[in-house]
This record gives structure tokens, C-alpha cells and sequence, in this order.
């Protein structure tokens, strides 16, 4: 598939300057065919990540052609990280009022704008919901009262709004979407919660509140009895009908099926420290990892590949997050920073290569750092009686002790460049044959 703004320079797409800011960030595919807008809200429960995952996705591999697809991914953040459905009660509960003295206040009046932006014309919150929604009672896990599997409206029609006729989009959406799920029991039934009837729970959710300022709205529940990536895989099925109902065109970089969806759920964990002068791939990664160079005096600053990972500041560590998993502890050590040096000069396998701090490189025998006068370089897990920089030297897998190596395979490894006590950045050297430099790349605009 032709990607066209895809370089490896902008592989990180969130931004925090502070790691517990709990702000949610706000995403807007943009494209150059005018069309309609589509809002997509994830975790507004912390304990749902089939929702959130699939919006970090249609972040991370989606391009638009058509239209635009805003996507707010992390919309409870706080709870989404600590494992919680709502660290401070139920999110979803807080959109007919709001205590101003509330902590999410801030966060509920922004979503609240956000909703309301005359550009969007239809928005989903994706919820995973227990077990599967059936009209009538078949089962204790299929019937009425369950809520998986289920495209919520709040009523059947939106008088005066494009897209009101919201019990008709739901029928063709969910008919769509079940030409393409073999299994019965997983098909999508329509759930209307008759909220302006006198529904007090549902009154107070985010969809009846953009129903209520005139926005076509609907929720969208994959079903708890599935594992996570099984239900994003279902969120984006039915993301992707909404789109092609409103002619949002659309390109992915992987082919949607189960596999895939895990695959890129499960590896694409990418962090970059200190104005990407460190990188570390995450995948498989160490439990802890130590004596990672800190600035002095100074909040962590990174990116990441995707908007549900978060660093978090435990004094004595940082622990490393994404979504509900933990994923490492960064055990740091500290260091002022200098920055005179972009990029190293590296013989790989023969090769000639200029590497950029905070990249990673693939070498398939051995490696040689290229002197470099006035620096010194420290190849974590390397040593070699002598040798005070370990520039100059021919270095295959097997010289390098494998419990210094960033994964728990032992092939990732941390070659450091210092400039007297000073720290300069760091390239990461991959001995696996399948190498993790192929990242997929996005250009994203968090836009706060
Ligand atoms: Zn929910």
C-alpha cells in the first residue's frame, strides 16, 4: 500500500511534557477530499481496552483519503492506566452534570466541546459491554439485560440533523458489519435504550448529551467475553461500516484480521526519551531495565508510538505503561545531558552507516563503532580490558553478556555515547533476524 507522509523521523506521535497529566489527546485524520467528519471516543471506562485499542489503532495504521476521522483515544486516561473502569467514578455518568469541585471536570467539559465542533457530524463511544445483547432473553449471557456485541441508539431519530435517522444507519451498519462475521453468536444487534423515555442511567451518558446538542451519536459494545484484541478487532469492523456509510475513504497499513490486530496491539510499544536522543523498543522488553540515563533536575520527557502509553514517576523509578498492561520500570541513573553529537559513524556487517542518536540498527555478524574523538562510547553489556571507549572494535552477539540486552531474548542491545561525564544519546544495535527497525511510521497532530 502506498503510504506518502511516512518517514521513520516521525515515528512518535504522543507528547507529554509530564507524564501524570492525565489530559486525553485529540487526533484529526485529516485529508485532502472534503467529506463528512467522524468522531471516534475510546476509553471513557478505564476497564474497556477492546475500545481504546482499536482507536490507538485507527491512529496508528489508518490514513484517510476522504473526509476526516477525529479520534479521541484515551478519553479517561487516569483510568485507563490504573486498571480501573473510573479511578474517580463512572465518566460515563457525568454529562447531564458535573460538580465543578469534580477532577474530571476539565476533562468532561473539553470532550463536551469537542462533541459540539460544528465540523463533526457523527460520533461513536466505544465500550466493551458484557456478555451478548439479545432483544429477547435467550440465556444468562444472551438477552436484554447484556449489552456485548450491541450498536446503541438512544432513539430512533434526530429531527433536523443529517445523520438522525439514526435507527436506519444502525440497521444498514449492523448489516454490513454481519456479512462479515461468520460466527452467529458474535453478530451485532441494535439497541435502542429509549433514553428520552425516562431512561435516568442513560441520561447521563456522552451520547445522549451529543444527542441532545443536536449530534447523531452512537455507542458501540464488543463483547467482554472476548479477549482484547478479538474486540478490537470488532470495533474497527464496525468503524470501518460507519465509514464507508459516509463515504470516508480510507487506507490501512495491515489487513484486518485477528492476527493482525494482536500482532500490532501486543508489539507496537515504542518509547523515546529526551528529545529522541534514547529509543527503546519494547517489545518483549525486560522487566526492569537499569541505569537508564536521566536528566538531571528535570521531569521525564517523551514520545511514544502509540497514545496509550504512559511514564510514570515513582521516585526511585518509572514504570512504564500502556493501556492496562504494565509493560517495564526504568531504573534510572542521573546525568546532565549534552547535545553537540546527532549521529555515530557505524561499520555493520562491512557497511558504512551514519546512525542517529536514539535509532536503531540491524546487524546481522558484527558491528564497529567509528572512532570518535573528544566521546566515549559504552556498549552496555561490553567490555574489553583497556579500553576505556569501545570505538574501534569488532563486535558480533556473542561478545556481549545477554542479560544486558533491552528484550528478554538477549539481541537488543545499548551502545552509549558520553561526552566526559556528560551523556550525549544512545543507538540501540538489534542482532534478531526478524529486525524490529521495520516500526510503521505515522504522522500524527495530538493537537493539545
Ligand atoms: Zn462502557
Amino acid at each position: 500500500m502506498l503510504r506518502l507522509f511516512l518517514c521513520t523521523a516521525s515515528l512518535f506521535l504522543s507528547v507529554f511534557a509530564h507524564a501524570q497529566q492525565w489530559d486525553f489527546t485529540l487526533h484529526k485524520h485529516k485529508s485532502a477530499e472534503p467529506g463528512p467528519t467522524l468522531l471516534v471516543i475510546g476509553g471513557i471506562q478505564g476497564d474497556e481496552p477492546g475500545g481504546f485499542n482499536a482507536a490507538s489503532l485507527l491512529i496508528t495504521d489508518y490514513v484517510i483519503q476522504r473526509g476526516e476521522v477525529w479520534v479521541v483515544p484515551n478519553l479517561n486516561f487516569e483510568s485507563i492506566i490504573k486498571r480501573s473502569r473510573g479511578v474517580h467514578g463512572d465518566m460515563n455518568r457525568k454529562f447531564k452534570g458535573i460538580r465543578q469541585n469534580d477532577p474530571e471536570f476539565q476533562l468532561v467539559e473539553k470532550i463536551k466541546s469537542i462533541i459540539k465542533d460544528k465540523q463533526v457530524d457523527i460520533i461513536l463511544n466505544l465500550h466493551d459491554g458484557s456478555g451478548f445483547y439479545r432483544p429477547k432473553y435467550v440465556d444468562k449471557l444472551h438477552g436484554p439485560q447484556r449489552w456485548g456485541q450491541s450498536l446503541i441508539i438512544d432513539q430512533a431519530q434526530l429531527a433536523g440533523v443529517t445523520y438522525g435517522r439514526l435507527d436506519t444507519i444502525a440497521s444498514v451498519i449492523t448489516q454490513q458489519a454481519n456479512l462479515r462475521i461468520k460466527n452467529k453468536e458474535h453478530r451485532y444487534h441494535i439497541k435502542n435504550t429509549q433514553t428520552r423515555r425516562g431512561n435516568v442511567e442513560m441520561e447521563k451518558t456522552l451520547t445522549y448529551y451529543a444527542i441532545q446538542n443536536g449530534k447523531a451519536a452512537f455507542g458501540i459494545e464488543a463483547s467482554k467475553s472476548f479477549g482484547t484484541h478479538y474486540r478490537a478487532y470488532y470495533h474497527l469492523q464496525m468503524i470501518e461500516s460507519f465509514m464507508q456509510y459516509l463515504g470516508i475513504e480510507f487506507e490501512r497499513d495491515l489487513e484486518l484480521n485477528i492476527n493482525n490486530v494482536k500482532n500490532r496491539i501486543d508489539n507496537n510499544i515504542k518509547l523515546a526519551l529526551y528529545e529522541k536522543k534514547m529509543f527503546f523498543d519494547m517489545r518483549n522488553v525486560r522487566d526492569r531495565l537499569r541505569y537508564v540515563p536521566m536528566k538531571k533536575g528535570e521531569p521525564i520527557n517523551f514520545s511514544a508510538s502509540n497514545p496509550l502509553i504512559a511514564v510514570l514517576d515513582n521516585k526511585r523509578y518509572y514504570n512504564v505503561r500502556y493501556g492496562n498492561r504494565s509493560v517495564t520500570k526504568l531504573l534510572p541513573q542521573y546525568f546532565d545531558f549534552d547535545s553537540s553529537l546527532d549521529s555515530i559513524s557505524l561499520l555493520v556487517d562491512g557497511v558504512k552507516k551514519e546512525v542517529k542518536l536514539g535509532d536503531i540498527v540491524s546487524v546481522d555478524k558484527r558491528f564497529v563503532v567509528n572512532r570518535l574523538d573528544g566521546y566515549r562510547v559504552n556498549i552496555i553489556g561490553y567490555t574489553k580490558k583497556g579500553y576505556k571507549s569501545e570505538h574501534g572494535l569488532p563486535i558480533s552477539h556473542r561478545d556481549i553478556k545477554p542479560k544486558f540486552s533491552i528484550d528478554k531474548q538477549g539481541k537488543l542491545f545499548r551502545v552509549e555515547i558520553y561526552k566526559q561525564n556528560q551523556f550525549c544519546g544512545m543507538v540501540l544495535v538489534d542482532f534478531s533476524d526478524q529486525p524490529v527497525a521495520a516500526a510503521k511510521a505515522t504522522k500524527v497532530n495530538p493537537i493539545f
